[in-house]
């Protein structure tokens, strides 16, 4: 068995609050290998994006270990964290978090031009990315002019074009409505792993179970398996792009 890409060894986040101590990340071991789609699933305030935050070099832990390809992320100078979420790392959030004034291929150019990608350069694999979801057409469109889906289907392209290892993605269907939210957990279980990107999946809805390598339950910080009465009947594993076909007995979930 080859490294894996992310490990997290008994993590601890604790937050003080004035009704006392929150365990947000409570003792959480995890090991994401390469390409691997791992959906999380849990109530809000389980955990999970503080979960996000520490994978992403954010936090870091108040005991245990974040390492990402064998190093310890909390030992990563403040240049080596930036580089760290600039190379590696893809993010992809609930609001989709595009900028406003810029097109979607501008949008979606940003992340190379950080790292200091020529702007023609940037550009040209900015409209590849947007080619890659489906949005060709809408590439020198502005956000307002793009609808939901097609706002994160961009920010999908965003996190992708830097060919990352790792997709962090926070209830990215969370402001989206159920046949859209399908779309876009589509593009996400196939497009990441077909460019070798591992995904870590943070959602409500219960219909990426199918699509995933692996799904697990966060709850008061704790991460499990889910609970036996999950709805994984079958093992989609492989297959993403039917396994999310909408379940007309599951609604969207979450909102
Ligand atoms: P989720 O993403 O599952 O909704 P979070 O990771 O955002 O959960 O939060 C987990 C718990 O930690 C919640 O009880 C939340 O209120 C608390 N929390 C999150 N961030 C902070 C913070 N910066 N300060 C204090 N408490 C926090
Ligand atoms: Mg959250």
């Amino acid at each position: 068995m080859s490294e894996p890409l992310l490990e997290l060894a008994h993590a601890r986040k604790y937050y003080a609050s004035p009704g006392g101590q929150v365990r947000a990340v409570d003792d959480v071991s995890l090991s994401v290998a390469e390409g691997e789609l791992v959906a999380i699933l849990g109530p809000s305030g389980s955990g999970k994006t503080t979960l996000l935050l520490l994978a992403a070099g954010l936090l870091a832990p108040d005991e245990g270990s974040v390492r990402f390809q064998g190093a310890e992320l909390a030992a990563l100078s403040k240049r080596e964290a930036l580089a760290y979420r600039r190379t590696k790392l893809g993010f992809v959030f609930q609001s989709f978090n595009l900028v406003v004034g810029l097109t979607a291929a501008e949008n979606v150019a940003m992340p190379l031009l950080l790292r200091g990608t020529d702007h023609s350069v940037a550009r040209l694999q900015a409209l590849e990315a947007l080619d890659g979801v489906g949005l060709a057409a809408r590439a020198e469109h502005i956000p307002s002019r793009l609808s939901g889906g097609e706002q994160q289907r961009t920010a999908i392209a965003r996190a992708l074009v830097g060919e990352p290892k790792l997709i962090l993605a926070d209830e990215p269907t969370g402001n989206l409505d159920s046949e859209t939210g399908t779309e876009v957990l589509e593009v996400l279980s196939v497009l990441p792993r077909a460019r070798g990107a591992a995904t870590i999946l943070v959602t409500h809805d219960t219909r990426i179970a199918r699509a995933a390598d692996r799904v697990l339950q966060m709850r008061d910080g704790r991460l499990t398996e889910p609970e036996p009465a999950s709805e994984r009947e079958g093992e989609g594993k492989g297959e993403p792009a039917s396994a999310c076909e909408s379940d007309p007995t599951q609604s969207a979930g979450g909102r």
